[in-house]
């Protein structure tokens, strides 16, 4: 029998529940437990891809091609729950099922209902992840308790452990216990009030795990356990991680958080713990050999979880290499001001992330020219990809007017073009050339070292391609082909061999790494960061300082 476990959050958003849902899964994975992960996102919008980063962060794209919420980047970095198309549903997606039977007629003359068509809707979502050989199918709702768009979400949850038995069942709530610097005081009245609205709503969570920035004392967590009905155990402290977020399933251990799941769901096949690796990581983390400034150009630099996953996976590089990364995050408008330009000729790496629309684009192929001239190590990614092919067409091959025809549809040089498939597409939502694909690399070149393999899968989320009428030239100018797509046809990757590192892709490798397997290109980019920093002739000159930016 699958037990569930539903993630809830109250009183202010970001609290940081995907982080806390995924610690969940690490932990009782680690145990030996088969887990699944799956969020629920109240919003109406079919899924994330058509969204802003503005408005959602990143979207995080799976192997299968579904454009996702940027919590499923933490389920699988730090677990190894298969993530598909069912792990990330929304009030969009629900309703447009629902919609659907209606239409065909199932359900059979009914007036269609949220409770129970909607409900049962969400509840089949949840049942479909509970496989034979899964043991814990963690779920969790987007949003605050006591948003409006929630309810039918938090009903469904409530109607579930009727279905499958309370004691199958745990609920997690998580909320925030501020800090009152004028009171000196920590605050739990929000918690009480918050837990109070879920058990207005019927769901009595059986664990509240408390965001905190100070410590919480006995007497607070008590308080707090007394007001909503749950044992004192069952409150759990989890501070605001002070240097790592991979601490965070640490924290609550020490809280006992994965005991208390596995005796309360009567999970008996859990083993023990055995976290020497994550132990290790933290270590490296924490005792770093050397330090990087790598600057990351992009065109949402100023959000924080526009570029999550890179951010994420820079640190993983740097795990790898023991090396503490120091981002910088840089707006690719700035990039062409003197004062930026400067500034990125003392980084120790450049990284142009994906991106989307004309804003801001010659800033970022500014910052490859910096990059090549320099000769500092240089990471290209989608966007940053058919950057790096605009610039080197403009000012090695001169092709004054390249562009992509995505910025410019009259430019003399399209060397970077709409992929023939993508033509005829008029909708937006799903549409571009999405998840994993296939990449062969070019035997020798430094993509084909780091991931020490010629064949790969990549993730892909792109509507325009390198356009290979210029494929020659390109490689008479110089420019290495370091992979394409099996057939010869899609250029995926391009490197130049007379820079120390220079590699663009056409994918996302962002989305393959993990804090435990550090993505191949990242830790040979970091790898290439160190030497450079270590090659810079006069260290000091070299040294970006934090507030610059
Ligand atoms: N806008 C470019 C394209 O559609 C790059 C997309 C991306 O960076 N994800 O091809």
């Amino acid at each position: 029998m699958t037990k569930h476990i539903f993630v809830t959050g109250g009183v202010v958003s970001s609290l940081g529940k995907g982080l806390t849902s995924a610690s969940i899964g690490m932990l009782l994975e680690n145990r030996g437990l088969s887990v699944r992960m799956q969020k629920l996102d109240p919003y109406i919008n079919v899924d994330p891809g058509t969204m802003s980063p503005y408005q959602h962060g990143e979207v995080y794209v799976l192997d299968d091609g579904s454009e996702t919420d940027l919590d499923l980047g933490h389920y699988e970095r730090f677990t190894h729950s298969p993530l598909t198309r069912d792990s990330n549903w929304t009030t969009g997606q629900i309703y447009k099922s629902v919609i659907d039977k209606e239409r065909h007629g199932v359900y059979l003359g009914k007036t269609v209902q949220v409770i129970p068509h909607i409900t049962n809707e969400i509840k089949d979502c949840i049942k479909r992840l509970a496989t034979e050989d899964v043991d814990v199918v963690i779920t969790e709702i987007g949003g605050t308790v006591g948003d409006i768009e929630s309810l039918p979400f938090l009903e469904a949850i409530r109607q579930f452990s009727l279905d499958v038995g309370k004691e199958n069942c745990v609920y997690i709530h998580l909320t925030l216990v501020p800090y009152l610097k004028a009171a000196r005081e920590l605050k739990t009245k929000p918690t009480q009030h918050s837990v109070g609205q879920l058990r207005e709503i019927g769901v009595q969570p059986d664990f509240i795990v408390c965001r905190t920035e100070q410590p919480i004392s006995q007497e607070e967590l008590a308080k707090i356990a007394l007001f909503c009905n749950v044992p004192d155990k069952c409150v759990v402290e989890e501070r605001d991680a002070d240097f790592s977020i991979y601490q965070v399933p640490l924290d609550l251990v020490e809280h006992k958080l994965d005991q208390m799941i596995v005796d309360r769901l009567g999970l008996t096949k859990a083993k023990a713990l055995d976290l020497t690796k994550w132990h290790d990581l933290l270590r490296r983390l924490r005792r770093p050999e050397n330090e990087v400034t790598i600057a990351v150009v992009g065109k949402y630099a100023k959000h924080k979880d526009a570029y999550k996953s890179i951010y994420e996976a820079l640190d993983h590089g740097g795990i790898a290499n023991s090396t503490n990364v120091r981002i910088l995050r840089i707006p690719s408008e700035d990039a062409e001001r003197e004062e930026t330009r400067a500034l990125l000729e003392k980084v120790d790496g450049i990284l142009l992330p994906g991106g989307f629309g004309e804003r801001g684009v010659e800033g970022k192929i500014d910052a490859v020219k910096i990059a090549r001239e320099y000769e500092i190590p240089f990471f290209g990614i989608c966007l940053g990809m058919q950057c790096a092919v605009i610039e080197y067409a403009r000012n090695v091959l001169g092709l004054v007017d390249a562009n992509s025809t995505e910025f410019n549809k009259d430019a003399e040089h399209p060397v970077v073009c709409m992929m023939d498939s993508q033509r005829s597409i008029v909708d937006m939502g799903g549409t571009m050339r999405l998840g994993a694909q296939p990449t062969s690399l070019l035997a020798g070149s430094r993509a084909a070292g780091a991931y020490k393999s010629l064949d790969i899968m990549e993730r892909h989320r792109h509507r325009y391609e390198f356009n290979y009428q210029y494929r020659d030239q390109f490689i008479d100018g110089g420019m290495t082909i370091a992979g394409t797509s099996p057939d010869g046809k899609l250029v995926e990757v391009v490197e130049l061999d007379d820079h120390p590192w220079f590699v663009a892709v056409q994918y996302h490798p962002e989305f393959k790494s993990k804090p435990t397997v550090p993505h191949p290109l990242f830790r040979a980019f970091i790898a290439a960061a160190v030497r450079h920093r270590r090659g810079a002739k006069d260290s000091k000159t070299n040294e970006v300082q934090d507030d610059e930016y």
